[in-house]
């Protein structure tokens, strides 16, 4: 069974093709991935970069931290990619492939910020924060954190959204070649 793996956004302005299979599938519930899925928690899996082709339109990117940005449509808003910058994976949101019962998540991640009323899923791993980043990552993300928090604020510096080229381009050039 090769069934292709494609997807995109709600809208049909942003398609994407995976040219393997996509590993690791998992729910992240940390507070930034609550916040860009606009839900509980985001479902994730990756491949390597070059393997995951825009095929059509191009994603808007928010950097949720200095390591981490996250791809988005402009058009509709349906969360896409999260692409953490200094890996050669790229992570595609599960709920915007065409077939979303495609994989199984095989852990929940920082689960310390699971809300409470959403149980665990049976047979995964249970993971923390602490489990998947560095205490340097860790501090990175704090320090550059351009997520706004979880109250109202009198005013409010948004980060802009930078364009970006096709995903595989962007990481070409953004890695000097050296991946
Ligand atoms: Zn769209």
């Amino acid at each position: 069974m090769t069934e292709p793996i494609t997807g995109g956004c709600q809208c049909g302005a942003v398609r994407y093709r995976a040219e393997t299979e996509l590993t690791n599938p998992h729910l992240c519930h940390c507070r930034m991935c609550q916040k860009a899925a606009g839900n509980y928690f985001m479902p994730l899996a990756g491949a390597p970069r070059e393997r995951i082709v825009v095929t059509r339109g191009e994603p808007g990117w928010f950097h949720s931290s200095d390591i981490v940005r996250r791809g988005f449509c402009r058009d509709c808003g349906t969360p896409l990619f999260f692409d953490p910058l200094d890996s050669d994976h790229l992570l595609i949101v599960l709920g915007s492939l065409d077939d979303p019962s495609r994989y199984r998540p095989v852990s929940e991640d920082s689960v310390e910020s699971r809300v409470p009323f959403v149980a665990e899923w049976v047979d995964t791993r249970q993971k923390t924060t602490e489990n998947d980043f560095t205490a340097e990552e860790m501090e990175r993300i704090r320090l550059s954190n351009h997520q706004h928090p979880d109250h109202d604020t009198e005013s409010w510096e948004v980060r802009a959204v930078p364009l970006s080229p096709l995903v595989g381009e962007m990481s070409r050039r953004d890695r000097g070649g050296s991946s």
